[in-house]
């Protein structure tokens, strides 16, 4: 196994948009979660990574010690020599958390990149999501960040909202393009059961976002980006040569990966294995020295296929029609981080 996905599933609140696995929490027990982690990985095999990504959730509420106490822990265990900068590590982060400080400690522990969550530069619309950033956060965080020594930073925008926000899209994806990260991903809008949007929906409150909407922002955020110089490299990520996410690529490309945390999934080749979603329920079964594994599926050979034909390995349609037919993925779609 060459890559690492941790689930944090810590959050300060949820977002009008999201059905992940979290555990919202106003103090977040990193110590707990440290240890639960180590724990479960010194019961795994040997490996030696190339990637590794604290995904969520919100790894960035995590303590800085407690990352590098992580990663320190991890370098005998999967053989990552701490000087091996071809190691990718990466770390989603919220702006709110993000100050000098604290993507100075990120550097030193071993993170070498950054995902960002910025969505919009529109406070109404950040509002709207239940974000708990403004706009001039993200380019203070972007800022933070390259004053740290931090030369990956990928930076994430949500597009196809509902039509009454007003969105100016355009106007958002050049505020992104400004502060120049290495690398964008960009999510369309999905409406999942049991969201605060979904509700609003249902009784009214908001609109479902639109086909069409869907099709022309995608279209527009691939036009503007390609004159800049970033290559969609998969439907809903771009980047500047020498930036694909090494991690996301392994996922896409059907490697095999290992997940620890709750709802984290790993895959060995044939079987994918998911952890218990609670963040109690997993704690408890590490604590007690159970697996805590909830299920595991073995991939049939036509899975597979499906899997890689979804994914890309397999979609070869004419240019005019992928353009113009993006798969919808649902926001952080990102094999391994949920359940
Ligand atoms: S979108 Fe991200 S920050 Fe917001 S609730 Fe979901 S996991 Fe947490």
């Amino acid at each position: 196994m060459e890559h690492l996905y941790l689930h944090v599933p810590f959050c300060v609140r949820r977002c009008s948009y999201c059905d992940f696995s979290i555990a919202v929490r106003k103090r977040i027990p990193a110590n707990e979660y440290v240890g639960t982690v180590l724990k479960e990985a010194a019961g795994l095999g040997e490996a030696t990574l190339k990637t590794i990504y604290f995904g969520g959730g919100t790894p960035s509420l995590l303590p800085s010690d407690g990352i590098a106490k992580l990663l320190r822990e991890f370098s005998p265990l999967f053989r990552v020599p701490r000087s091996d900068f071809r190691v990718e590590v990466t770390l989603e982060a919220n702006p709110e958390d993000v100050t000098v400080d604290s993507a100075r400690s990120w550097k030193a522990a071993g993170i070498n990149r950054v995902s960002l969550g910025g969505q919009s530069f529109d406070d109404t619309v950040l509002k709207w999501m239940h974000r708990s950033h403004d706009a001039a956060r993200i380019g203070a965080a972007m800022h933070a960040l390259r004053g740290a020594g931090i030369e990956n930073i990928s930076l994430d925008l949500i597009f196809a909202l509902p039509d009454e926000l007003q969105r100016d899209w355009e106007r958002d994806l050049d505020m992104a393009l400004a502060l120049r990260p290495e690398h964008l991903s960009l999510y369309g809008l999905t409406v999942e059961p049991r969201t605060p949007l979904d509700r609003w929906i249902s009784r009214g409150a908001t609109h479902a976002p639109d086909e069409e909407r869907y099709a022309e922002e995608y279209l527009l955020a691939h036009e503007r980006l390609s004159v800049f110089g970033y290559q969609f490299y998969e439907v809903s990520n771009a980047a500047l040569p020498g930036f694909r996410s090494q991690h996301n690529s392994a996922y896409w490309s059907g490697k095999p990966y290992i997940g620890l945390g709750p709802a984290a999934h790993s895959f060995d080749g044939t079987t994918r294995r998911w952890n218990l979603r609670a963040w109690e329920a997993y704690r408890r079964a590490v604590a007690e020295g159970r697996s805590p594994v909830e299920s595991e599926e073995r991939l049939t050979e036509e899975q597979k296929e499906l899997e890689a034909m979804y994914l890309g390995r397999l979609y070869r349609p004419s240019p005019p029609l992928a353009a113009a037919s993006p798969r919808r993925p649902r926001l952080g779609d990102r094999a391994g981080r949920e359940a």
